[in-house]
C-alpha cells in the first residue's frame, strides 16, 4: 500500500504521551490556552450522556476571537475576501472588533439578551463573521442558515429556534447571478409574530422592498457605538444551534456550548493545519455548515490568522478560480472537500497547472471519504508532493476534529484514503452490533467511547432525540453512523455512512470502497452505489457513474468498469447495473445524497429533500431507470 513519510518540522511527543495519561487532565491544559475571566472548578462533568466542560470557568467566544488578536496586534490582517464579481475587501482584527461591536450594539437595541436565538441568513462576506460573533459578545445563541436554503427550509429552522431576529442581505452572489436572500426571508417569516427585526445588510445594490420590521444594517448598525464589553458567559453557555447536512434524513439542530467547544476548536486548529504568522489560511466551506463555524470563524480568528474568504462558486467563470485565488493571495494552506476536488480534476490539469500554486504548503480535506485516488491527484497536482493532506473526520455534533493527521505536532505517516489517527485526548473505536470492538482491519462502526470537549450538548429542546440518535444503540458510547475500519497501525479508514452499508451474499461492504474502485478508473470523476434486494444474494449492487470531461459513455466502457471492479475489489462488488449519469443527487453542502438514489431504485417515496441541491440529479436518475424498465419490459 502507498505510503508517504512527510513533516513539517514539528515533534512534540509530550502531547501525546499526556493524553494518554489523563484524558481531562490534558483537555484542562489544553483550555489553558484560552482566555477565561474566571477559571473553572471542575474539569468534566459527566451526567451520561450530557457532557459540561470547565464547570464555573467564564468566557466568551467573541473576545477569544478578537479581543485577543486586537492586543497583539491590532493591524494584522484577519480576511481578504474576493466576490465572485472580483471585487475585494481587506479587513484588520480591529476592523472586525469595532464593526461586531456595533452590530452587538444594535442587536442589544432590538432587545436581544443572553440566551435568545438570532438567525443569520447571510452569503460569504465578512458581515457573515461579524454576525456570529455579535451574537457571541452578548451570549445571544447564533444559528446560521446556508444562503441557498428556501424559503420552507428557513420557516421549519426559525420555527424550530425561536429566533427574535433575522439577519440577512438584499442579494448574494453566485455563478453570475443575484440570489434574492431578502425576498426569501419574507416569504419564510410570513404571520411568524415572534419575529422582531430583520437587519438587512447592502450587499449587491438589488433593488428589494422594506417591511416595517426591517433596519437597515448601512444605517441602523453603523449609526451603534463601536465598543462592547464581551459578556463572560458559563463554559456551558449555549453558542449556537447549527442543523446537520441532511445527508440521511431530516436536519438535527446540534446545540453546542461554548468554553469546550472553543478548546476543541483551538487545539485541533494548531495541530491539523501547523498554523503559524505568516499563513494565508483559505478554508472553501460555507460558514452555513460546521467546517465553516469551527474552520473559517472560530479557529483562525482565535490563533489570530489571515485568511481567505470567497464568495461565489470555486469554479466560476472559470475553472481556474480556485487556483487563481490561491496564486493572487499567496495562500498556504487550503482546507477543502473531496466534493470539490473531484470537480477540479474533471476539468482537468490545465488549470491548476497554468496558476502558481508554489505559496501552498499544507492541504486538507473534510466532508466524505476521500477517495485514494483523488486523494493522490491533490497531493501529486496540487502539493507537488510537498505539502501534507490532512485528511479529517469529523460531524457537526462533535464540533471539531476527531480524527486527523497531526502535522502541527509530528511527523506523519500518511496512507490516500486513510484520516489517519484520532486526535490525542479522543477514544475511538469500531465496533460491532453489540459494542464488542472488532479485531484489526475488521470493518465495523464508528464509536466515541469517553465525552470530549467539542461534544454537543444536545439536539435544540428534543434532549429525547439526543439520547436516541447518538446514546441508544450502544449504553455508553456515541454512535457517529459511520462505518469504519482500523487497521494494524491504528489508522482508521472511513467506509461511508452506517444506513447505506451493503450485505452481498453475506458481505458487508461499505459504499466509499466500491465508489473508490470506480474512481480508480482513468474515466470515472466521480460514482455512487446503492443496493437493492436481491432473491439470491441478499442486496445487488446499482452504481451511478459521472464520467470525466470529454470521456463518451458506451457499453465497452461500462463493461470495462465492471471488469476494473471485480479486478480492483473483488467479483462480490460488480454491480448488476451501471448507469451513466451527468450529476449524482447531492446535498447543499455537496455529499452525495445515497439515501435518495436508494429509495429512487425501489421506487419509495422520497421523504425530505429540503437539503438537495439539485432536482435535475434526481430526475436523470429517474429517467434512467425507466430506461432500463422499458428495456426489461416491465414497465
Ligand atoms: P445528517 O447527519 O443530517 O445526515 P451529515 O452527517 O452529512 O448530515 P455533517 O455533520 O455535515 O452532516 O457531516 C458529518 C459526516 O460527514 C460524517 O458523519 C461522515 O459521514 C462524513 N465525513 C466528514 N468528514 C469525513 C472524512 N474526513 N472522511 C469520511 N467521512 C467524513
Ligand atoms: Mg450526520
Amino acid at each position: 500500500m502507498d505510503s508517504y513519510d512527510i513533516g513539517l518540522g514539528n515533534n512534540d511527543s509530550t502531547i501525546r504521551a499526556l493524553a494518554n495519561q489523563d484524558n481531562v487532565k490534558f483537555w484542562e491544559s489544553q483550555a489553558e490556552n484560552l482566555f477565561w475571566s474566571e477559571r473553572w472548578h471542575r474539569a468534566l462533568e459527566w451526567n451520561p450522556p450530557f457532557a459540561r466542560w470547565f464547570v464555573g470557568g467564564k468566557t466568551n467566544a467573541s473576545y477569544n476571537a478578537l479581543d485577543v488578536a486586537v492586543k497583539k496586534n491590532p493591524h494584522k490582517k484577519a480576511i481578504l475576501w474576493e466576490g465572485e464579481d472580483g471585487s475585494n475587501r481587506t479587513l484588520t482584527y480591529q476592523d472586525l472588533l469595532f464593526k461586531v461591536a456595533k452590530l452587538a450594539n444594535a442587536l442589544k437595541k432590538l432587545g436581544v439578551k443572553k440566551g435568545d436565538r438570532v438567525t443569520i441568513y447571510l452569503p460569504m462576506v465578512p458581515e457573515l463573521i461579524i454576525s456570529l460573533l455579535a451574537c457571541a459578545r452578548i451570549g445571544a445563541i447564533h444559528t446560521v442558515i446556508f444562503s441557498g436554503f428556501s424559503a420552507q427550509s428557513i420557516r421549519d429552522r426559525v420555527i424550530d429556534s425561536k429566533s427574535s431576529v433575522i439577519i440577512t442581505a438584499d442579494g448574494g452572489r453566485r455563478r453570475g447571478t443575484i440570489i434574492q436572500l431578502k425576498n426569501v426571508v419574507d416569504d419564510a417569516i410570513e404571520g411568524l409574530d415572534f419575529i422582531q427585526s430583520v437587519i438587512v445588510l447592502e450587499h449587491t445594490g438589488n433593488q428589494i422592498t422594506y417591511n416595517a420590521k426591517d433596519k437597515k444594517w448601512n444605517e441602523f448598525v453603523d449609526s451603534m457605538e463601536p465598543l462592547c464589553n464581551a459578556e463572560m458567559l458559563d463554559s456551558s453557555h449555549p453558542l449556537y444551534i447549527l442543523y446537520t447536512s441532511g445527508t440521511t434524513g431530516k436536519p438535527k439542530g446540534v446545540l453546542h456550548g461554548t468554553g469546550g467547544y472553543l478548546t476543541h476548536v483551538f487545539a485541533t486548529f494548531k495541530w491539523i493545519f501547523d498554523i503559524r504568522d505568516s499563513d494565508v489560511y483559505f478554508c472553501t466551506a460555507d460558514i452555513g455548515w460546521v467546517t465553516g463555524h469551527s474552520y473559517v470563524v472560530y479557529g483562525p480568528l482565535m490563533h489570530g490568522a489571515t485568511q481567505v474568504m470567497y464568495e461565489g462558486a470555486l469554479d466560476y467563470d472559470t475553472p481556474a478560480r480556485i487556483w487563481e485565488i490561491i496564486s493572487r493571495y499567496r495562500v498556504t494552506i487550503l482546507y477543502t472537500t473531496p466534493t470539490a476536488l473531484r470537480m477540479f480534476m474533471k476539468s482537468g490539469d490545465k488549470f491548476p497547472n497554468s496558476n502558481n500554486l508554489t505559496s501552498l504548503r499544507l492541504l486538507g480535506t473534510v466532508g466524505e471519504p476521500i477517495n485514494p485516488q483523488v486523494w493522490k491527484w491533490y497531493f501529486k497536482t496540487i502539493g507537488k508532493e510537498k505539502c501534507p493532506i490532512v485528511d479529517t473526520w469529523w460531524q457537526t455534533e462533535t464540533g471539531a476534529a476527531m480524527i486527523s493527521p497531526l502535522p502541527g505536532i509530528e511527523t506523519i505517516r500518511l496512507k490516500p484514503g486513510s484520516a489517519a489517527r484520532p486526535v490525542p485526548g479522543i477514544c475511538i473505536s469500531v465496533v460491532d452490533d453489540d459494542g464488542k470492538q472488532v479485531p484489526k482491519d475488521s470493518k465495523g462502526y464508528l464509536v466515541v467511547e469517553n465525552p470530549w470537549p467539542g461534544m454537543l450538548l444536545t439536539l435544540w429542546g428534543n434532549d429525547e432525540k439526543y439520547k436516541t440518535v447518538y446514546w441508544s444503540k450502544y449504553k455508553h458510547m456515541y454512535y457517529a453512523g459511520d462505518y469504519a475500519m482500523q487497521d494494524k497501525d491504528g489508522y482508521v479508514w472511513m467506509l461511508g455512512r452506517a444506513d447505506d452499508v451493503l450485505k452481498v451474499a453475506g458481505h458487508r461492504l461499505g459504499t466509499a470502497e466500491i465508489e473508490s474502485g470506480f474512481v480508480s478508473h482513468k474515466t470515472v470523476a466521480e460514482a455512487a452505489v446503492c443496493g437493492v434486494p436481491h432473491e439470491v444474494k441478499g442486496e445487488s449492487i446499482i452504481a451511478f457513474v459521472v464520467l470525466k470531461d470529454g470521456i463518451t459513455p458506451t457499453q465497452q466502457l461500462k463493461k470495462d468498469l465492471v471488469t476494473h471492479i471485480r479486478k480492483t475489489i473483488g467479483p462480490i462488488a460488480s454491480p448488476d447495473q451501471l448507469f451513466f449519469v451527468k450529476k449524482l443527487p447531492k446535498t447543499r453542502s455537496g455529499k452525495i445524497m445515497r439515501r435518495l438514489l436508494k429509495a429512487i431504485t425501489q421506487d419509495e417515496k422520497i421523504n425530505d429533500v429540503s437539503t438537495l441541491e439539485d432536482e435535475a440529479s434526481v430526475d436523470e436518475i429517474k429517467s434512467a431507470l425507466a430506461d432500463l424498465q422499458h428495456t426489461l419490459g416491465r414497465s
